[in-house]
């Protein structure tokens, strides 16, 4: 980011109020990676920049790097996501998966893989009808680009194999001689929906079936994963959703 001028497609993670009527808006781009940028007067009335700056924005920025924030000079839209206006059961889910996106991107690296990543999660909210699977398979890639997979093959003390306890502690299996107090019980076909999760397109996540009990599993299986391998245990919006506010 060294020249005075620069364009990048961004979507808005959050936003706050700064001075009298400017706002200091959290973008994720794929190139630029992550920054904040001032929008001069976008919470005058009139303000041009208003609509382009707002959470859950998808636009094309122009920017001039300022002495502290770059400061964005003009939007154009590219996609509203017009779903956490009328769908109030599907706001949290975009709000939390911005927020784990948020946490796990620290800088103006390039993040090409999580921005769309991102996009594609916020754009089937608004299309699919099972955002519960569609959020755990956005964790679970989320934590794949991250460079964290939970390993199923064999227990990861030992090396038995067919070991049937996940420890989200060590990201993998152990056996029942092997297993800590922490320990979540998985069976297979569970394993093979989370490795499937992992894999298939997030695109195909709603095609997958779960009875209650697994879901529960894999609500449990993916929050403690996330909380121990990622730190993202306290993140905010994580209360939000039913399958978390326990
Ligand atoms: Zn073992």
């Amino acid at each position: 980011m060294s020249q005075r001028m620069f364009k990048a497609d961004g979507l808005v993670l959050r936003t706050r109020p700064l001075g009298e009527a400017d706002r200091l808006v959290t973008l994720l781009t794929g190139e630029e990676g992550k920054f904040e940028a001032v929008a001069k007067g976008a919470r005058k009335m009139k303000s041009k920049l208003a609509a382009g700056v707002d959470i859950f924005s998808y636009g094309h920025y122009t920017f001039h790097r300022g002495k502290t924030w770059p400061v964005i000079t003009s939007q154009d839209s590219i996609e509203q996501f017009t779903w956490f206006r009328d769908n109030p059961q599907l706001y949290p889910y975009g709000i939390y998966m911005g927020e784990l996106v948020d946490r796990l991107v620290s800088g103006e690296e390039p993040c090409t893989s999580t921005f769309n990543l991102l996009l594609e999660g916020w754009r089937l909210l608004g299309s699919c009808d099972d955002s519960y699977i569609i959020c755990r398979s956005f964790e679970l890639k989320l934590a794949h680009l991250a460079g964290y997979s939970p390993h199923f093959h064999s227990c990861s003390a030992c090396g038995t194999a067919g070991a049937s306890k996940f420890s989200p502690r060590q990201g993998g299996m152990l056996c029942t001689h092997c297993a800590s107090a922490d320990v979540i019980s998985i069976d297979k076909g569970t394993i093979a929906i989370v490795e499937r999760l992992i894999s298939a397109p997030l695109s195909q996540a709603h095609l997958i079936r779960l009875s209650a009990g697994q879901k529960k599993t894999l609500s449990r299986l993916t929050s403690a994963f996330l909380a121990y391998h990622l730190d993202l245990g306290d993140i905010k919006s994580r209360t939000l959703l039913k399958e978390y506010n326990t």
